[in-house]
């Protein structure tokens, strides 16, 4: 074991050092070469001088000290929390080596504190209660409402207090299955505050997907709504917890209590099949209860919840996240990459199914105070301006959503951007996939008018926080570079026989210690944690994804480590070449996948969505321009073997395309598709088969 250490751990990270000499020396090439000027985009000046962090030097400067001493720095960090009782020292200790023991990680040692609190009750008792925590707006233009920060307390107090009577306490697992209402993270908040494990499920997974992430979790209680509202459709949720639950019996688990919020812009509630003896409804459950519920002071390590990742590498796993460090890490980060001031308005479009509806709706920007927007519908619904709608409705200052719901939106065209000032907005984030250079571009001139910064930010369920992302005011972007690693984040890249490599180098993404919000391990799997994080590159967290340095120090993911497609011994990211595909003025979307090729080992097999205005299949001429693009973007070694044309393509429900399912496509293996149980819409797969060689 060994905690982390000062001087020469740093000094020895290869990342500073394809200069002994100077170790900040990738800082200074960050000033672009003449060709590359285009590529480059400073900090807006006035953005800069009013921000966290105003510089590259003063970034360098904390990433430093975030390394050499983890006490001072995160110290310092943790210090804008309530802990009930104080960490000691050293602030962190760790086991990453497999042949050393089983992996460990503490942070904030001793401590004690409370999610909930921090999130909630230290705003409410420094003056802010009458601060608005939510602007909700509902999935039809029209239904919307505020919750303040004391609102959302009481509330959180008496389904806190509720849970307790039906004897949901310390270590107890609660599923969420919820829409994007404030009762969601209410519900999550309440299980942080009385010490329950919550384990929200997007709503809108099968009863089959729901049943099994139950089971595995033993949940004892189920919060649900009677249904959601998603666009056109109407889903009724509490029919699926009633089936997800019969499999559970079936199972021989019996979830002994459903809550259900009545949800009536959705559903009425003589819709919704209900059981007296097990169900009840949230408002007559809460309404009796106090308005008040002490916190439960929990130990820095302790599981604050557990969620399942998105699936698009296989059978989902259980990421159990901590209490203390997930809170400094979810919270500095929500502070310095979004460069978040008071004043601000907030709005991440992720659903709370996912990380960073944890991370970036509930957590992050709570213990920050912000103000934010919840929003429960789609981006197209009822037309593709909505989110922009919703921008100049609330001002909007922050936003923050996934590139597939930029490429969506490009598709649709620039008219329904153009109809709303968006003014408001001051930075816009992305996270969920590579972002390509051209929705990149996009998103910057047609979204952001060529004003807010880009932070494109890599990040992992496993991560907690964003691990790599520039900050707004200090870091100069490079179109599809997530850039640099966020404090107390030291990135590798390692060859396949777990070398660190230096200076501008692509292999895979590893991390060589621990960041306060890492999670602690596989829920009750400890040996798959060990197994698909420590055990292929020992003594490293191996992230499972692709990646390179360029030669000024930024990292660019290159894809899933799978996806990377050895080419006749080249090396090749799907990412790039989806990038390059995309250039072409009649792409929407792209999916490179390897198949087995008898002379190049594996070939390069592309999936291509068409702008709207296309039928497919399209004319012979267009696949010559395509190949024509990718040759003359990256070059010949990159050359398509096959464009198959995909009016749609397989996507997790987080909006993810799920590349394992077009590799089978693709090598003529559908019978091994695998676990689709988390498509969004399994229909995809048949097209995609069907229309295989036309
Ligand atoms: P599973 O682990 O079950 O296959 P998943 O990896 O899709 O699911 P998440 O934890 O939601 O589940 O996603 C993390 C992954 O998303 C990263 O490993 C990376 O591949 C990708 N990713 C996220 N943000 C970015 C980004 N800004 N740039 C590039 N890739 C990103
Ligand atoms: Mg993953």
């Amino acid at each position: 074991r060994c905690s982390v250490s000062t001087g020469p751990c740093f000094w020895g990270y290869r990342f500073w050092t394809h200069s002994q000499a100077s170790p900040h020396r990738w800082m200074r090439q960050a000033l672009p070469t003449a060709a590359a000027v285009a590529d480059l985009f400073p900090p807006p000046p006035d953005l800069a001088s009013k921000a966290h962090v105003t510089s590259q030097d003063e970034y360098e400067r904390m990433y430093r000290q975030s390394i050499e001493d983890p006490d001072a720095f995160w110290g310092d960090q943790a210090s804008s929390y309530h802990w009930e009782t104080p960490w000691s020292t050293p602030i962190v200790d760790y086991n990453f080596d497999v042949r050393k023991g089983p992996v460990q990680i503490t942070w904030f040692p001793g401590a004690r504190t409370n999610l909930c609190y921090n999130a909630v009750d230290r705003h409410v008792l420094a003056g802010d209660g009458d601060k608005v925590a939510f602007l909700w707006e509902g999935n039809d233009p029209g239904v919307s409402s505020a919750m303040t920060y004391r609102q959302v307390q009481e509330q959180v107090c008496r389904l806190a207090n509720w849970m307790k009577s039906v004897g949901v306490g310390k270590g107890d697992d609660v599923t969420i299955y919820m829409p994007m209402t404030p009762e969601l993270p209410i519900a999550m908040l309440a299980c942080a505050r009385i010490g329950a494990v919550h384990s929200v499920v997007f709503a809108g997974f099968s009863a089959a997907s729901l049943s099994s992430r139950m089971l595995d979790s033993s949940a004892k209680l189920v919060v649900t709504s009677s249904g959601v509202r998603r666009g056109p459709k109407v889903l009724n949720l509490k029919q699926i917890v009633d089936e997800a639950i019969a499999l559970c019996a079936a199972k021989g688990h019996d979830v002994g209590t459903v809550l259900v919020e009545d949800h009536q812009t959705a559903l009425n509630r003589s819709d919704v099949p209900f059981t007296p003896s097990r169900d009840v409804w949230w408002h007559d459950a809460l309404a009796p209860q106090p308005a008040e519920c002490p916190v439960l002071w929990l130990d820095s390590e302790e599981p604050s919840f557990k969620l399942y990742t998105s699936g698009s590498t296989g059978t989902p796993k259980a990421v159990q996240h901590s209490i203390g460090g997930y809170m400094v890490g979810s919270g500095a980060t929500f502070k310095y990459v979004f460069d978040y001031r008071p004043g601000d308005v907030y709005w991440c479009t992720a659903d709370c199914g996912w990380i960073t509806g944890h991370s970036y709706v509930t957590y992050g920007p709570m213990f920050n105070g912000a103000t934010q927007v919840l929003f429960e519908g789609v981006p197209t619904y009822p037309d593709a301006g909505r989110m922009w709608e919703i921008v100049d409705k609330y001002n909007v200052s922050l936003f923050y959503t996934a590139p597939t719901a930029i490429r969506a939106l490009m598709a649709k065209g620039d008219e329904q951007v153009k109809k709303y000032s968006r003014q408001s907005l001051r930075l816009l984030g992305t996270v969920g996939e590579p972002i390509n250079p051209e929705a990149w571009r996009w998103y910057h001139e047609v979204i952001g008018d060529s004003r807010c910064p880009i932070v494109d930010t890599y990040w992992q369920t496993e991560t907690g926080a964003h691990v790599l992302a520039p900050l707004p005011g200090a870091t100069a972007l490079k179109p599809g570079s997530a850039t640099f690693p966020f404090f107390g984040v030291q990135p590798v890249v390692l060859d396949d026989n777990g070398n660190e490599l230096e200076g501008p180098a692509t292999g895979v993404l590893a991390m060589k210690a621990p960041w306060p919000s890492i999670m602690r391990t596989v829920s009750g799997n400890q040996q798959r944690f060990e197994e698909t994080y420590f055990s292929l590159f020992k003594g490293y967290y191996f992230s499972g994804d692709g990646c390179r340095r360029d030669e000024d120090g930024y990292m660019w993911i290159t894809g899933r480590v799978d996806d990377v497609i050895n080419n006749s011994g080249h090396r090749i990211g799907t990412a790039e070449v989806e990038s390059a595909l995309i250039t072409h003025p009649a792409v929407a979307e792209a999916a490179v996948v390897p198949v087995p090729h008898d002379i190049k080992g594996q070939g390069i097999y592309a999936f291509v969505t068409l702008m709207q205005e296309h039928a497919y299949p399209p004319e012979e001429a267009l696949k010559k321009e395509l190949i024509a693009t990718v040759r003359s973007t990256i070059g010949p070694i990159a050359t398509p073997d096959n464009i198959h044309w995909a009016p749609g393509l397989p996507k997790t429900r987080s909006g993810k395309i799920m590349r394992r399912i077009l590799r089978k496509i693709a090598s003529l293996e559908e019978s091994q598709l695998g676990d689709v149980s988390t498509l969004a819409d399994p229909s995809v797969v048949e097209t995609l088969l069907s229309t295989r060689g036309v």
